[in-house]
């Protein structure tokens, strides 16, 4: 009995302390996607292994900026509140998994990955998505938006898909039709050094494991519906007025 309520006593205190040192966030090397720092790595040296406190990345422009192609209302609540949860979910879903491994009990872990993952696509691609978006150059913020890429992304982008043209249009059938909510993504594969497109439904499915992301369109009914209504090929045609290709090109490294 005595041994038992020792147990029990050692197992919160395991708790608590991460609860302690999940809830700092420490300066580290952090999780890099496409050249981007979008957390910082948590503290070390816990019995159950290194907790990541990951973090809303900040946008680059005002919420206003892109509009009229994306108006204000939806910059912010698509960032403030629809990023924040992913950001809020995939800590809380890696705190979970870190409990698990504390007490040993991994009756839910099938539940608690499939958070991660979901919650952890959700993040990812939305950082990925605000950096690859600028300012439209024929509005008045003269940004860098809808300025066609040049150089060695566009050699890349003839050599694969045969020309620009192409790959608007490919992507955008690909956005267009993605069943439900998700994403369209231009990855950069490296095992035959070529670009790809293809879809991503939720946050997390259909994704190729020998890519990385250099371009992503978020076609959620959350990220167009106030301005677009059920008009997703509107909303997709309109966008390329705000792609940012010296991001993209940056991405492709
Ligand atoms: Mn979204």
């Amino acid at each position: 009995m005595e041994n038992s309520d020792n147990k029990d006593s050692l197992k919160r205190d395991r708790r608590d302390f991460i609860k302690t040192t999940g809830a700092v966030a420490l300066a580290g090397a952090g999780l890099v996607l496409a050249g981007k720092v979008i957390a910082d790595s948590g503290s070390g040296d816990t019995e159950t292994g290194k907790l990541t406190t990951h973090l809303l990345p900040k946008l680059p422009y005002a919420y206003n900026a892109l509009a009229p192609y994306i108006d204000e209302e939806t910059m912010t609540l698509h960032h403030s509140k629809h990023h924040q949860a992913y950001v809020d979910g995939l800590n809380k879903a890696e705190s979970e998994l870190a409990r698990m491994r504390a007490s040993g009990d991994y009756t839910l872990i099938e539940y608690w990955s499939k958070k991660a993952s979901f919650n952890g696509g959700g993040h990812a691609l939305h950082s990925l998505f605000w950096s690859i978006l600028a300012p439209a150059s024929t509005g008045s913020l003269k940004g860098q938006g809808g300025i066609p890429p040049e150089g060695a992304l566009l050699q890349k982008i003839v050599e694969d898909f045969g020309s620009f043209e192409n790959l608007k249009k490919q992507f955008s059938e690909a956005a267009i039709k993605v069943e439900g909510s998700g994403w369209a993504v231009l990855a950069h594969r490296k095992s035959d050094n070529r670009l790809i497109i293809h879809q991503i439904e939720n946050q997390h499915k259909l994704s190729s494991f020998d890519e990385t992301p250099i371009l992503v369109l978020d076609v959620w009914e959350h990220a167009y519906y106030i301005s677009y209504r059920n008009k997703r090929a509107d909303y997709v045609n309109a966008w390329w007025n705000i792609v940012n290709w010296m991001a993209v090109s940056k991405n492709l490294g």
